[in-house]
């Protein structure tokens, strides 16, 4: 009897002891997986609707994903302490946003900076540009510019990039390798291009592209008919069938010069805006680059078809396109993003804070009125504009449960980041890109307090000074 009762203690005590262990190490288990990623102490700018900034704010990442932005005092509300993320960021005395995001570029024109500068753009594309395209840009060429491109931009905070070139599937392996977030637009020209020496091939590639990279959490692959003044009715219609087939994008130049309005309206009788409508193109999955020459018609099209805008300011000064109508097509509902371009011949660099002035202060002189673009607006074109502009939304451009991860620490320590009375003001006309410090994608650290970890600088530029001494002579 007393062997069966201590028995059953033991029995008892074992079942206990196991339940309670159990639970304890489920709890454990839990806890570790919470959180990957936590950024915490910082000021944030969640560029959300309400457009909250956030002293002591608190980011909370599980996978790449967030699953919580808000103050600190909620976070603890929300979860308990005691929970460990797996990585910790601390912000303190830092601004937290979401990544920038450049809406128009061509990365792997890195190589070709500063080629040839201060000619017009009928001399720069016919004498320098075109020749040292067709002499010197391989799939290889494309690769190291876009490893250069990707140091460049991380370092300067953007997360996103949209991207027309040659050789598209080369840029997206190694934008994908550097963790960035693309939409990566292979392009349709009617002349033979350094990839594709037809249409046929440049559809067939596409298609191949589009296949291979649909789903991808970082990477849309799209088609990028380069302009109306380039590409024949049936090779745009081509392009944006290809694009419709697999739900993706179609980046194309639109109104980017004054020869192309005059052009269109001698062939066409229409604007480019109306043209594109006119022929089926404009559509909620269009990103139009420039959009300068958009009258009043042309911006109520844009808005009623839910066509993106990406507005390139350095690129239009530079190439003297001439000034595209911001603030109309914002108030006239169209989603503007910001650009680069570039980066050769009409840049000549990757920073999208320098674009945030130029943008406000282009549009100020253009006006001659200081209130024309604010620096709210331009931050706003930068982030979650640029987001809607590229109809990533729903996925980028604010720091909000659900969206994707995607977020920059800038410091505030430098000399021209003091003193600081309005955040927006301090974004757009003090801060540069320079004063980024570490960058997330996806819930990837890329850069760490300005240490790059996804991509091999040294060699990246090393490879562009070969490049250089190479191209010079291939142009002999
Ligand atoms: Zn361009």
């Amino acid at each position: 009897m007393r062997r069966a009762h201590s028995l059953h203690v033991i029995i008892l005590i074992s079942i206990f002891h196991f339940l309670f262990s159990t639970s304890l190490r489920g709890q454990a288990e839990k806890q570790a997986v919470a959180f990957d990623l936590l950024v915490k102490n910082g000021t944030v700018v969640t560029m959300d609707g309400d457009r909250h900034i956030i002293e002591d704010g608190v980011i909370a990442v599980r996978g790449d994903a967030i699953v919580f932005a808000g103050p600190a005092s909620d976070f603890l509300l929300h979860f308990p302490e005691g929970v460990q993320p797996k990585q910790t960021l601390d912000a303190r005395g830092k601004l937290v946003l979401p990544g920038f995001i450049n809406g128009h570029t061509h990365v792997p024109m890195t190589l070709l900076r500063g080629l040839h500068d201060d000619v017009t753009l009928d001399d720069w594309l016919r004498k320098y540009i075109f020749p040292a395209e067709a002499k010197n840009v391989t799939e290889e060429f494309v690769r190291w510019g876009t490893r250069l491109a990707a140091a460049e931009q991380i370092r300067g905070g953007i997360t996103t990039f949209a991207d027309m070139y040659y050789f598209e599937d080369a840029v997206a392996e190694e934008t994908k390798a550097a963790g960035m977030r693309g939409v990566l637009g292979e392009t349709f020209i009617d002349f033979p291009a350094p990839d594709n020496k037809t249409n046929a091939a440049a559809l067939d590639y596409t298609e191949k592209f589009l296949k291979r990279w649909q789903g991808d959490p970082l990477i849309h692959a799209a088609p990028a008919p380069h302009s109306i003044y380039t590409c024949s009715q049936k090779t745009l219609q081509d392009a944006a069938a290809l694009a419709r087939k697999y739900h993706a994008p179609i980046l194309i130049h639109v109104a980017e010069m004054k020869k192309e309005l005059d052009d269109s309206r001698a062939q066409n009788g229409l604007s480019p805006v109306q043209y594109l409508d006119k022929i089926g193109i404009l559509g909620p999955d269009v990103v139009a680059a420039h959009c300068i020459f958009v009258d009043d018609t042309d911006r109520k099209i844009l808005a009623q078809r839910k066509t993106g805008c990406v507005h390139n300011p350095s690129s239009n000064m530079m190439l003297a396109s001439g000034v595209s109508p911001v603030p109309e097509l914002r108030a006239a509902g169209v989603a503007v993003g910001l650009g680069t371009d570039g980066p050769a011949g009409s840049n000549n660099d990757l920073d999208l804070m320098e674009e945030m002035d130029l943008a406000a202060k282009l549009a100020k002189i253009t006006k001659m009125d200081p209130l024309a673009l604010n620096a709210k607006a331009v931050v706003e074109m930068a982030t979650i504009d640029g987001a809607r502009a590229l109809h990533l939304e729903k996925e980028i451009g604010s720091l909000e449960a659900g969206k994707k991860a995607d977020l920059i620490l800038i410091g505030l320590d430098a000399p021209n980041a003091v003193p600081m009375y309005d955040i927006y003001a301090q974004l757009a006309y003090a801060l540069k890109g320079s004063d980024v410090e570490t960058v997330v994608i996806g819930g990837r650290v890329l850069m760490r307090d300005k240490k790059l970890l996804t991509v091999d600088e040294p060699a990246a530029i090393a490879k562009a000074r070969e490049y250089k001494i190479k191209i010079e002579a291939s142009l002999k």
